[in-house]
């Protein structure tokens, strides 16, 4: 093997053997026990698996948020020690303050990071213009429909630049049509922008539709139990919209084989 430091291909971030362990009032918890995987820069992985299996943890992690237990996280062949300028995050909840502007919420977290404010004003007010927002840089979030937040909220996350966002169900609070145009949306404006994507899900058919591979993790504590590329060839050359993706006729073969890897039961 060669070092990853002299490959052109190294990750943009890996994960070693990593674990965690919550320590509580009501005892331990094993949240992960063991992930290791890699994504590659401009990559866009799907993570599923079912409710409390550590899939916001693993986000967590990479995102230097939590310590890992044991094991490695690595990004750009280097330790995460903590947060970092080069991972944004975009949550389930769009966490808008509500009494702040739209521009004023886009700008939030470079202004954490302490980016000029000028200069954060400018790319805000430029990302907003570019989805869409423009109208509305002036208003308040409860002003805005449920789409247009988390589109302020994809908006704030890239405002710092980062070359990595991770994504934690950020469409679960959204109605079923919205949910499928936004993804829409937001899958397309990562692949242009080449950023690297890690999208959490537990909606099968939205991890096939915007990813290049999708990563199971199984159940408490979450380990990764398959790996599936996801292509779309009979769609042609160019990678199909999450929409178009699921007209395509590999989705379904995809959703299946999926599907019986979640081990999906009705409780009770
Ligand atoms: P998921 O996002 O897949 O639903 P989480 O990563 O949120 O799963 O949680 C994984 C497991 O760890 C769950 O059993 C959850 O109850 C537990 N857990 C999450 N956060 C904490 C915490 N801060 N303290 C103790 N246990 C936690
Ligand atoms: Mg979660």
């Amino acid at each position: 093997m060669t070092s990853a430091a002299a490959s052109p291909r190294q990750a943009k971030v890996e994960l070693r053997n990593v674990s965690l362990r919550y320590f509580g009032r009501e005892g331990e918890t094993e949240a992960l026990g063991g992930i290791s995987f890699s994504v590659t820069e401009g990559e866009f992985v799907s993570i599923i698996g079912q409710s409390g299996c550590g899939k916001s943890t693993l986000l967590s992690l990479i995102a230097g948020i939590l310590a890992p237990t044991s094991g490695t996280i690595l990004l750009d062949g280097k330790p995460v020690r903590g947060p970092d300028r080069r991972v944004g995050y975009m949550l389930q909840q769009d966490y808008l303050f509500e009494w702040r502007t739209i521009l004023e919420n886009t700008v939030l977290g470079a202004q954490i990071q302490g980016v000029a404010a000028g200069a954060a004003r400018e790319r805000a007010a430029m990302l907003l213009t570019r989805y869409g927002l423009a109208r509305f840089m002036d208003h308040l979030p409860r002003q805005l429909s449920g789409g247009m937040r988390q589109r302020v909220a994809l908006a704030r996350t890239l405002c710092t630049d980062p070359d990595v966002v991770l994504l934690d169900e950020p469409f679960s609070a959204l109605d079923s049509q919205t949910r499928i145009a936004i993804a829409d949306e937001i899958a397309d404006i990562l692949r242009r922008e080449g950023k690297t994507a890690i999208l959490v899900t537990h909606d099968i058919a939205e991890a096939i539709g915007m990813a290049d591979r999708v990563i199971v993790l199984s159940r408490r504590p979450g380990q990764v139990k398959s790996m599936h590329q996801v292509a779309f060839p009979s769609a042609g050359p160019a990678r199909p919209s999450p929409m178009q993706a699921r007209t395509a006729s590999e989705f379904n073969g995809y959703f299946n084989r999926l599907w019986q890897e979640l081990e999906v039961h009705v409780e009770g």
